[in-house]
């Protein structure tokens, strides 16, 4: 029978979530996705990072990313999460048009316990994960020990990556669902 919110299930796992949104105050639309996050089935949300501010990956003409890293406890497999999480994208209006272009909300697993998942439609640790500060800065604020499998430990990423275009927004408070 699937567990309520906050339940704890034996077989759970700790999973990284990223989020990022550029389109319709997209503070608001990481608050909305984490606070989907909190109400999926058999998921708690165990740490929150503060929201960062970042240049945009992509085409340079749109705006700026609001970005922010969440740690769950889950017992939902890395695929159910995987539907479950794209189901929060497509209810915040997610369109995939151009690669890197300006997107509502974008929702990555970026750690699914200690697994090493490379499937056709997910692949973990998320592959953008070791260059991206906008990743990896949040990720250290909230779990500055973890351990990347297959790339070792979070703190060395972090030394490779440099602190550019990307800022901590100070204001930002730990969203309590
Ligand atoms: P994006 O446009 O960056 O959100 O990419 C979405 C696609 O990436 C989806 O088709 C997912 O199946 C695939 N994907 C592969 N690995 C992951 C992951 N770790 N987290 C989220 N989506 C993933």
């Amino acid at each position: 029978m699937p567990r309520g919110n906050g339940a704890r299930a034996a077989s759970s796992v700790i999973a990284y979530i990223g989020l990022g949104s550029n389109l319709a105050d997209p503070s608001a639309q990481v608050t909305q996705g984490i606070l989907a996050i909190a109400r999926l089935p058999e998921t708690r949300i165990i740490a929150q990072s503060s929201f960062y501010r970042s240049a945009p990956m992509g085409p340079p003409d749109q705006p700026d990313y609001i970005n922010a890293v969440t740690a769950i406890e889950t017992a939902q497999t890395a695929y159910d999460l995987l539907a479950s999480l794209q189901a929060v994208e497509a209810r915040h209006g997610r369109a995939r048009g151009l690669h890197w272009g300006p997107r509502t909300l974008d929702i990555d697993i970026l750690l699914y316990g200690a697994e090493r998942i490379t499937g056709l439609d997910l692949t973990v640790p998320h592959p953008g994960l070791s260059e991206r500060a906008f990743v990896l800065y949040p990720l250290y604020e909230i779990a500055p020990d973890l351990e990347i499998p297959g790339l070792g430990p979070l703190a060395g990423l972090l030394r490779r990556c440099e602190w550019r275009g990307i800022e901590r927004l100070s204001g930002s408070a730990p969203i309590t669902p």
